[in-house]
């Protein structure tokens, strides 16, 4: 029996543990175009801030060596997955027969809505992108933050620990999006205006000036402008599944899964901030972004990949905003 998981996040890894356990012997195989079998992706803001602390150190913990036999293929993508053939076709011209295939591909940014022409922007998805802006950062005195929501608020807490002068623009729409839970926009905004933190929301980025190289003069839609060493963006982020699109796998906003992660075709499940999962109770399918609904998720796969038959009841307090221990704007 070969087992193939696309992406090794919350989801892949929970779901690579439940195979393992349940099936000792089957041949496993995890694909991911990262360049790392596993890390802790909420603590990429920790290792940006500071390498040393506590919880930085857990970004590389990884009980992976655990597990014996599984061939990791790292740094390289799939391109396509042939159900017909049951076989996943990937960047380097190979390809990959399965029997039961876990798509775990997570979600991926927009940049392309907010960036502005002719200078770099940034964005923090991966161990890459941490690493690119801890480069980046220690050099620069002014950080400007464009986009909203969870991603922008955790932006600022590391600009601001690392002590810069970060600014946050937000266009309409974008500042603190209903979806997440326990802390409202009103909280996030008096938080940022106690600290000092300069935050504008409902404005558009018009022009972008590169000044000398080093540094951008940014204007908004209501002239004022902003001078930065550094532009980074917080865009929205969605179900990446531009692979899966001509599979004939049922796709809407993520990739359409029953209660136990099936899709509609019988050997392929998927997982995590990628699936779009029905809901027994309300009746409705559901994309529920968050690390610990996706570790779940990818248990439940795993156990179900392997014949069993759990469910997964969607909630909506599973973005876990208090992961870390301490709460969101309890942890500056
Ligand atoms: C900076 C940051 C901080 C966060 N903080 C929190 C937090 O505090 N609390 C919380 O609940 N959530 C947080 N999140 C969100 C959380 O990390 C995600 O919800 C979680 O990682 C989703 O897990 P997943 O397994 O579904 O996908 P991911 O962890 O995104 O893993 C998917 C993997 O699949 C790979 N992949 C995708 N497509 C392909 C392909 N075609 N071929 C090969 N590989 C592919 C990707 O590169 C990736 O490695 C944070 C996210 C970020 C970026």
């Amino acid at each position: 029996m070969h087992y193939v998981i696309i992406g090794c996040g919350s989801a892949g890894r929970a779901a690579l543990f439940q195979i393992r356990k349940h099936e000792p012997n089957a041949k496993l195989t995890v694909v991911s175009d990262e360049a790392d079998p596993f890390y802790l992706r909420p603590y990429l803001g920790y290792y940006l801030i500071n390498e040393k602390l506590p919880e930085a150190q857990k970004l590389a913990d990884s009980d992976l060596r655990e597990l014996t036999g599984i061939d990791f293929k790292l740094g390289v993508k799939v391109n396509r997955v042939i159900p017909k053939e049951n076989t996943v076709e990937l960047t380097d011209g190979s390809r990959l027969q399965y029997n039961f295939l876990l798509v775990a591909s997570g979600t991926r940014f927009w940049p392309q809505e907010l960036a502005p022409e002719g200078i770099a922007c940034y964005t923090l998805k991966t161990r890459a992108d941490a690493k690119r802006l801890k480069r980046l950062t220690d050099d620069v005195e002014a950080v400007l933050v464009y986009g909203g929501g969870y991603q922008a608020l955790e932006l600022m807490r590391i600009f601001h620990l690392k002590g810069k002068k970060a600014s946050w623009l937000a266009p309409p729409g974008f500042f603190w999006p209903r979806k997440l839970p326990n802390v409202t926009a009103i909280e996030v905004k008096e938080m940022m205006k106690e600290l000092g933190l300069d935050v504008r929301t409902d404005r558009r980025i018009t022009h972008a000036l590169d000044l000398d190289g080093y540094r951008y003069r940014i204007t908004d839609d209501q002239g004022d402008t902003y001078d930065c060493d550094l532009l980074v963006l917080a865009p929205h982020e969605a179900p990446r599944i531009e692979f899966m699109l001509d599979s004939g796998v049922h796709i809407d906003r993520g990739i359409l899964v029953n209660e136990e992660l099936k899709t509609n075709i019988p050997n392929i499940f998927a997982a995590g901030d990628c699936a779009q999962v029905y809901d027994i109770n309300s009746g409705v399918s559901v994309v529920n972004f968050g690390w610990k609904s996706a570790a779940k998720q990818g248990q439940v796969a795993g156990d179900n990949m392997t014949g069993n038959n759990q469910v997964v009841i969607p909630t909506q307090d599973e973005f876990v905003l208090d992961l870390m221990g301490k709460k969101l704007l309890e942890r500056w």
